[in-house]
């Protein structure tokens, strides 16, 4: 039983009506890419690099950085790795990076915003990105974009490191869409970006305008608000009329209840927690994605997340 469960991990995964849907890893450090590859991740479809940079006194530099890129691209074997630019912002003081006081982090300098407001540490991060072989393998997620000039800035900027390096192809640029603002002008990215990976996290954080880390709010704030899903369905629409790839990365791909929906909203690769890949991989194997079509459509006419959760219970 235990090598026919390790196999059903391992090997690609379909609906029932042969629709693939790819399963990545959300990764956070080098010691959890081994273990998500052995649950059956496919590639991390996120790797937050927060981790290089918290808890020390002068930034990590380009070699440092290359280094342990490497080291996870070579973890995951040559399958394919998307490395999310740093993902900071004034609710976590670094000692080099000191933030003016805000009083409202959420809305302040964080994501990419931070990453062009301190031009150096981005450029010195690319460049590390740059570096990793495969590059055929890696790709560069930006976190928090609203701007589409910042994504523009950043393109010009990688092209420049790239040059700088003798390096002739650069890797696919993706954007994080986390903001209603990159939600509503997701065809207009779509220009610019060469992959989406949608943040349910701060989308839903943004969208319901609750806090995520507030602990009085934590039960309310369920990604599967209808009007969460109608931004995802923007998204993935205008995802798939641009020809472009969208992946759903946040905390609602590592819902068993939600990936039906998800499915349905025509997303076709998710990332997520390393230790539910094999339950959401054989949810997938029971869903028709006619069937979850419907499902999504319906849940995008109801009012609250609980009712699409009861929709989701009564259906299943
Ligand atoms: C998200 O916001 O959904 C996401 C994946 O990014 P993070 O949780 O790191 O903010
Ligand atoms: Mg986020």
């Amino acid at each position: 039983q235990r090598a026919a469960d390790l196999a059903a991990a391992i090997t690609p995964c379909r609906t029932t009506d042969h629709v693939a849907v790819a399963v990545y890893a959300n990764l956070g450090a080098l010691k959890e890419a081994a273990p998500a590859i052995a649950n059956g991740a496919e590639g991390c479809g996120l790797l937050r690099t927060e981790f290089l940079f918290l808890e020390r006194h002068e930034p990590p530099g380009e070699d440092e950085q290359a280094r342990e890129y490497q080291a996870i691209a070579d973890a995951l074997q040559g399958r394919p790795l998307a490395i999310r630019t740093l993902d900071i912002g004034g609710d976590k003081p670094i000692p080099y990076l000191p933030m003016p006081r805000e009083d409202n982090p959420a809305l302040g300098l964080r994501g990419l915003r931070t990453s062009l407001w301190k031009p150096e540490l981005l450029r010195t991060q690319l460049r590390a990105i740059l570096r990793v072989k495969p590059a055929s393998a890696c790709r560069i997620l930006l976190p928090m974009v609203t701007d589409i000039e910042d994504l523009v800035t950043v393109r010009a900027l990688l092209d420049e490191c790239a040059k700088d390096l003798g390096i002739d192809a650069t890797p696919a640029l993706g954007v994080m869409i986390e903001t209603p603002a990159s939600a509503m002008l997701a065809d207009q990215l779509a220009v610019h970006a060469d992959f989406f990976s949608i943040g349910t996290n701060d989308l839903s954080q943004y969208t319901l305008a609750m806090d995520r880390g507030h602990p009085e709010l934590a039960a309310k704030l369920d990604a599967l608000h209808p009007a969460v899903l109608r931004l995802i369905d923007t998204i993935s629409q205008a995802a798939h009329e641009a020809g472009r790839e969208v992946a759903v990365c946040g905390g609602l791909a590592s819902d068993p209840a939600a990936v039906p929906i998800l499915v349905g909203l025509g997303i076709r690769e998710i990332s997520v927690v390393p230790a539910m890949i094999p339950r959401l991989k054989a949810t997938i194997r029971t869903l028709d994605a006619q069937r979850c079509a419907e499902l999504a459509e319906r849940a995008l006419t109801l009012g609250t997340a609980t009712a699409v959760r009861q929709m989701m219970e009564a259906g299943r």
